[in-house]
């Protein structure tokens, strides 16, 4: 089950109890007074944490994301997290993750190649809390672990697995076993799930680095 910190909570939208973070608006998601809507139709994150995943976020500080596009779910990360490395390869949503940005002085946007860590280990911190991954890729469990060594000892991933990203011609179960597989090798598995209703042929992977 997800622990979460006060500044993650559920509050009531549209009748029912959703999750939400405290900080200004991005993606035209509802708002009620300082708090907005997480809708997990939209982040994969969110999913995990609404679909009730073994995921700890309570005492999480600093945040590696891989694959932040625009910012609609490492703005909500930024809103409960400190300083949060945000790495994202293509100019153009970058462009708007800037924007974001400039709402909060912890998130810092990187536009890197998430397969090469080396380009940003002089500017990431090591020892961080969590590494949370959404990068529709080729190798998304090799991303995971070669970016584990920005992890403290123990510190966790969340980890979300496209399946048509790796091979469309491949059944997506025999996607995620491989991709379980080959994340073991530098992470202990401590849940994992596919994000059905709320994101199609997606599975998603809680672990602690070994
Ligand atoms: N995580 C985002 C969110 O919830 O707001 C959505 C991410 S979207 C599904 C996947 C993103 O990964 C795209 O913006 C894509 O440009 C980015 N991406 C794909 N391969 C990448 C790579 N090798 N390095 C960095 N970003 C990558």
């Amino acid at each position: 089950m997800t622990d979460l910190p006060e500044s993650i909570q559920r509050r009531e939208f549209d009748g029912r109890q959703r999750l939400a973070t405290r900080g200004e608006p991005v993606y035209g998601e509802p708002t009620d007074g300082e708090w907005r809507l997480w809708d997990a139709g939209r982040s994969k994150l969110g999913a995990m944490v609404e679909t009730g995943m073994d995921v700890d976020l309570t005492a999480v500080d600093s945040v590696l994301y891989l694959g932040a596009a625009s910012g609609t779910t490492v703005s909500h990360v930024a809103d409960f997290a400190g300083p949060t490395y945000a790495v994202e390869f293509a100019p153009r949503p970058t462009r708007d993750l800037l924007d974001v940005a400039a709402e909060r002085p912890n998130l810092f946007p990187l536009l890197k190649d998430a397969r090469k860590p080396e380009t940003y280990a002089h500017v990431v911190e090591s020892d961080l809390d969590l590494l949370v991954q959404d990068v529709a890729t080729r190798g998304q469990a090799s991303v995971a672990v070669d970016n584990a060594r920005f992890l403290a000892d123990d510190g966790q991933l969340c980890l979300a697995v496209k399946a048509r990203s790796e091979d469309v011609t491949v059944d997506p179960e025999t996607v995620f076993e491989d991709v379980r597989e080959a994340v073991a090798a530098a992470y202990e598995i401590v849940d994992t799930r596919r994000l059905e209703p709320f994101h199609d042929d997606h599975l998603a992977v809680v672990a602690r680095k070994r």
